[in-house]
């Protein structure tokens, strides 16, 4: 596969132009450990060890890392049990844990809500993740992260960014720094053979979304098109056969893709389809993040596709040609979404719900909508909202 050559060359030929592209390690395989041994016992003698509820345990994951840290004579600091959507109070018993443990570096072995909760950890050790959310602080100082991505979703692994619910104030909101790219970038290729169907659906959809909404923004350039496309070429390829036929390459291939479409994030933003979904989740927690997407974006890119200009919808047809699934691209993703198994109901939205949700992305999201493609109104968004989850 040439994906890492495409990864390495693309890197090469912007980084001079980017700080961030610059600081990237990214290593995915079969042997990513030897890449830590090489550099953990740098980054100190204790590390804080970030990881979820069961899957890595029981999949024999978590062992096989702890005892490559034993060997490496790494001390280590358990934080486990972070749970999907990590909230503020999450990351304050992290932070206490890692205080307490005296940790030098932060290790995370997870999808998309380990990692956000271990850079957030990082952080927030020199002063309040929601004051540095609402720029009321600035961050200045953290400790090291090595984040191991265990889902092909987030880009988590690769970006600036830590999504963070807030349940006191029910909002998710983004916490971003040049001092949250982790050390070391890492796709275990043994890990990501085992994720199950349901979570390779949600994460394809969230890098999917990643890719396509950095692809239509007005002001995407040369490097971030370059990775967004090339993700969602990967996915045309990879996702559908991901999910049937759980294959090898397959999975490797959304590894990759979530890279691309991580990468392009971090040179630019989302916009609409995640400006609804962050609320989604935080009012919600139950739903997954990417299942959150599969609901709205169908609907917020047909609305788009009908009002941006020529140049524009020209990007809208390169998405939905990279993804080879139908003739137009709003057709093709619900296509997709539909194989996928995501247009079912996870639970059940009343009237009340889906004006809260609509109160909190026109509120607080609102400087995410402002980054469509066209104008987007409230009334369009409350359209979307309520034309977008399916009856239970
Ligand atoms: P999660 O990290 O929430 O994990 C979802 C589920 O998948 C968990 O139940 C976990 O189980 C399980 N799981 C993870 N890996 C495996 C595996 N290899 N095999 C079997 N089961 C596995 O999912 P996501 O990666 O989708 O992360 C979503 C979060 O990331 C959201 O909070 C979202 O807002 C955020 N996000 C962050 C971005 C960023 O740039 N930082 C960008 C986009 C979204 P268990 O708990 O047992 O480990
Ligand atoms: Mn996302």
């Amino acid at each position: 596969m040439n994906y890492d050559r495409f990864l390495k060359k693309t890197i090469q030929k912007y980084k001079e132009d980017s700080e961030y592209l610059r600081m990237l390690d990214i290593h995915v395989g079969p042997n990513v450990e030897d890449n830590i041994s090489e550099k953990i016992s740098s980054l100190g003698k204790t590390a804080l060890f970030c990881t979820g509820r069961n899957a890595m345990k029981k999949l024999k994951f978590t062992e096989k890392y702890v005892d490559l840290f034993m060997k490496n004579d790494v001390n280590i600091v358990e934080y486990n049990g972070i749970r999907a959507n990590p909230t503020l109070e999450t990351i304050e018993e992290g932070i206490r844990i890692a205080k307490k443990g005296k940790v030098d570096f932060i290790f995370c072995l997870g999808g998309g809500s380990v990692i956000d909760s271990g850079k957030a950890v990082s952080v927030g050790l020199f002063g309040n993740v929601w004051d540095f959310i609402e720029k009321r602080a600035e961050i200045k100082r953290s400790l090291p992260v090595v984040a191991i991505s265990t889902t092909s979703g987030t880009g988590s692994h690769v970006t600036p960014y830590a999504v963070i619910n807030n349940s006191a104030t029910c909002e998710k909101k983004t916490l971003r720094h040049k001092l949250l790219v982790p050390r070391l970038s890492l796709v275990d290729t043994n890990i990501i053979e085992f994720v199950p169907p349901y979570i390779i659906a949600t994460t394809g959809i969230d890098v999917l979304c990643h890719a396509m909404e950095v692809y239509t923004l007005e002001d995407n350039d040369e490097a971030s098109s370059a990775f967004a496309l090339k993700a969602v070429e990967l996915i045309g390829k990879h996702l559908h056969n991901s999910f049937y036929n759980m294959s090898r390459e397959d999975k490797v291939g959304m590894a990759y893709a979530d890279i691309f479409a991580g990468i392009a994030l971090a040179l630019k933003k989302t916009h609409v389809a995640h400006a609804i979904s962050h609320p989604v989740t935080a009012r919600f927690p139950e739903i997954n993040h990417g299942h959150a997407l599969a609901y709205v974006a169908p609907k917020t890119l047909e609305m788009q596709y009908e009002r941006v200009d020529e140049e524009m919808k020209k990007r809208f047809h390169e998405i939905n040609f990279a993804l080879g699934i139908d003739s137009d691209l709003h057709a093709s993703l619900k296509k997709l979404i539909h194989r996928l198994k995501l247009d079912k109901p996870v639970r059940k939205m009343s009237a009340e719900d889906l004006q809260t949700l609509y109160e909190d992305t026109v509120g607080y999201r609102w400087s995410s909508v402002e980054r469509s493609p066209c104008p987007m109104s409230k009334e369009d968004i409350k359209t979307i909202i309520f034309e977008s989850f399916p009856d239970s």
